[in-house]
């Protein structure tokens, strides 16, 4: 507990010193929101600018450098209990600041709870819109912003490439188009213009399917809208014909009965595939 002072200077008025042309420089650029160091002749820049190097105490260059306006916390200590003559009245850190661009470091108050102060954070600074020429004219820094939520509706129309188109298009007659590769012969299926295993160009097209067999599948316990009844059952099969598989629905059975390896054949309505279905004997 501080005890009470028994002593007050004060000069009524305020007491008015002249700042001499860098302090002044910095305070006016204060002024006008920017923030400025001075440049030393070994090239360091000072922030808050300083008439002397105190490294070499030789006198900077009059050659004043913008930086900022963001920083680095370098050091930081919390108030938990503000004064009166604190800049904040909430709970607040004082900072040791290194602006961008400058080789030393500030000290100023950080607006921002506990949880978000480290070594390291981002600050930018939140200026008074009053300015008059003072220090106090940067009322604090704030955090970087690091997160927004925004809300996102994207409405757009997928337009197929020529590949896709053409297979689209086949489908529409009930027919899987693939491509076979002129080098490798691999066998693909959506139709595709080019091999991704070789690179070379496809211009062999061929139909493969409708029946083919089950490679791998999933037993889906959460409706999606496109299979709204569940469970359902995705699964990639192998068409007849093809080296690659295609994921689609498998319907028409009980999800328990679905096995790898099963025969399974394409259900085709309105222009494409409705599902794959157990192949009926003949
Ligand atoms: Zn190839």
């Amino acid at each position: 507990m501080p005890s009470e002072p028994n002593h007050v200077l004060e000069f009524p008025g305020g007491y008015t010193r002249s700042t001499g042309p860098v302090i002044g420089r910095f305070l006016t650029e204060l002024r006008a929101g920017r923030i400025v160091g001075v440049r030393t002749a070994a090239r360091t820049v000072l922030v808050p600018p300083l008439e002397y190097d105190p490294a070499t105490g030789e006198p900077t260059l009059p050659d004043f450098v913008e930086v900022g306006p963001a920083g680095t916390v370098h050091e930081w200590t919390w108030v938990e209990e503000p004064r009166k003559n604190h800049p904040l009245d909430r709970p607040f850190a004082w900072a040791l600041i290194r602006l961008d661009g400058a080789d030393t470091s500030l000290v100023h108050a950080v607006d921002a709870p506990v949880k978000a102060m480290r070594t390291g954070l981002r600050v930018w600074p939140r200026w008074r819109p009053d300015r008059v020429g003072s220090i106090t004219d940067l009322e604090c820094f704030v955090p970087e912003v690091t997160t927004i939520v925004a809300n996102v509706r994207t409405e757009y129309t997928v337009t197929p490439g020529a590949a896709l188109a053409r297979y689209l298009d086949a489908l529409r007659r009930d027919v899987f188009l693939a491509g076979r590769c002129p080098a490798c012969e691999s066998v693909y299926v959506p139709y595709r213009l080019s091999c991704p295993q070789c690179g070379s160009v496809i211009e062999e097209e061929l139909e493969v399917g409708p029946s083919g067999t089950v490679t791998t599948f999933a037993i889906n316990n959460l409706p999606d809208p496109r299979a709204p009844q569940v469970p359902f059952v995705s699964a990639y099969i192998l068409l007849d014909g093809a080296d690659t598989p295609i994921i689609a629905l498998l319907s028409e059975i009980p999800a328990a009965q679905v096995a790898e390896g099963m025969r399974v054949r394409a259900v085709f309505e309105g222009g494409t595939v409705k599902w794959f279905a157990p192949e009926r004997e003949a």
